[in-house]
């Protein structure tokens, strides 16, 4: 009897949980396609929005404009086509972006600016942007711990970091300055600190801006800070500065002398406008310190100088176990013994070693280099070195 009792308590207690629970799922159901009611509503917004947006933009042709000023709330004076016109614009577009220069693109028919354009990019710009991938570690670089860290207080912590420098209250570099012999790292070392924070990386040989582009060297120049200006955090890396930065000389100078002029003349003023705290660096590179102008390197510019010198022999070993680490080896290679034969090589110098180790290997129809292709490598390349001309730099150039 009282099982029986029990049993109906124990039915009668489902059937209620039972109801709660559909009461539940029906609530939540109820809950749901309100949500989602709701959500796809701003969806159905959005896609509205975006689709007369478009519309808008591909309903009549367009006309592109630079901003001459922004006159009031209401109305735009810009340039199309050389001619100035006041003009109004679209509810849409940021009045507080449209500074003079900016560029905008115009409905036709009725002269509403619909939107901003980017800053256009000079070809010549674009193609110093540095495109490849491959990220260089720290660990690639032999021999420059010292210059490395550095290198890393006054590019990478101010940009990373700037919070720091505000804190202690002092001014960071704006620019670094890497001085020493050909082949010894400079470049690898500028494009590592680039690759290991992930900030955009503009390259240019001083020396190719001048002779590729006469009369233009100095818009180039301006061009060039524009682009790092308007892609922070950016580092702008010249190498052979001294095409640009070596001393002037008098007024009576040739044609090509004034146009070095006036491009140094540009790089100060633009060095000039940029903030010591703000997410642009430079980094110059030269072989040639001793002839740089000495506006060059005032406080304010590129103020810090980081020597890379010809590596030592530590250094060479470093640097030659870095080159010789992916090449198939057989048996003990003496790399001590090899460095001791590299006096006066520099990282490329070892770089090229390697690889003239590895034809040695192959020209013995081996699939491996063994310590002697190390040793005739290293003979070989000295012999070639004996007819170069000593490249001279000034060692005692402005240590820090
Ligand atoms: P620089 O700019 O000083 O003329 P680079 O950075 O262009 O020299 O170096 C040329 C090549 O030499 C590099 O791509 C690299 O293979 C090798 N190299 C130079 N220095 C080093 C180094 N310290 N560690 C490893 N490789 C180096």
């Amino acid at each position: 009897m009282s099982t029986e009792e029990d049993n109906r308590r124990e039915h009668r207690k489902l059937v209620i949980e039972e109801f709660h629970l559909r009461r539940l799922q029906r609530q939540l159901h109820e809950f749901y396609s309100r949500i989602c009611k709701e959500e796809l509503e701003i969806v159905k917004k959005e896609y509205n929005k975006t689709e007369f947006d478009l519309r808008y933009l591909q309903s009549s042709a367009k006309l592109v404009g630079k901003v001459i000023r922004l006159l009031n709330s209401e109305k735009v004076s810009v340039e199309i086509s050389n001619e100035e016109w006041i003009v109004g614009c679209h509810d849409k577009v940021d009045k507080e972006k449209l500074i003079s220069g900016t560029r905008v693109i115009l409905d036709k028919t009725t002269l509403t600016i619909l939107g901003i354009l980017p800053r256009e990019v000079s070809p010549l710009v674009y193609n110093m942007i540095h495109k490849d991938s491959r990220d260089i570690s720290y660990s690639a670089l032999g021999g420059l711990s010292d210059q490395i860290r550095q290198l890393k207080e006054c590019i990478e912590l101010p940009l990373m970091n700037p919070e720091i420098f505000i804190r202690v209250g002092i001014k960071p570099p704006k620019g670094v300055l890497l001085y020493g012999p050909p082949g010894t790292g400079k470049t690898m070392l500028a494009r590592a600190i680039a690759s290991n924070i992930k900030v955009n990386f503009l390259q240019a040989a001083a020396s190719s801006i001048i002779i590729s582009y006469i009369g233009e060297s100095a818009r180039l120049i301006r061009e060039m800070f524009n682009y790092a200006r308007d892609h922070q955090p950016c580092i702008v890396f010249m190498d052979e500065i001294d095409a640009i930065g070596g001393r002037r000389l008098g007024e009576e100078g040739m044609t090509s002398d004034r146009e070095i002029q006036r491009t140094l003349l540009e790089l100060l003023n633009q060095l000039d406008g940029f903030d010591q705290l703000g997410k642009v660096k430079f980094i110059m590179a030269t072989n040639r310190p001793d002839v740089l102008d000495p506006a060059l390197l005032r406080p304010g510019r590129i103020d810090k100088k980081i020597e890379i010198p010809l590596p030592n022999e530590h250094s060479r070993l470093e640097i030659l176990k870095i080159h010789a680490a992916g090449m198939a080896k057989y048996g003990e290679v003496d790399y001590e013994a090899v460095v001791k034969l590299a006096e006066g090589f520099n990282g490329a110098d070892l770089r090229n070693m390697c690889t003239e180790a590895g034809m040695f290997a192959i020209r013995a129809e081996r699939d491996y280099v063994i310590h002697e292709d190390f040793i005739m490598a290293v003979r070989k390349l000295n012999e070639g070195k004996k007819l170069e001309t000593q490249a001279s730099y000034s060692a005692d150039f402005g240590k820090d």
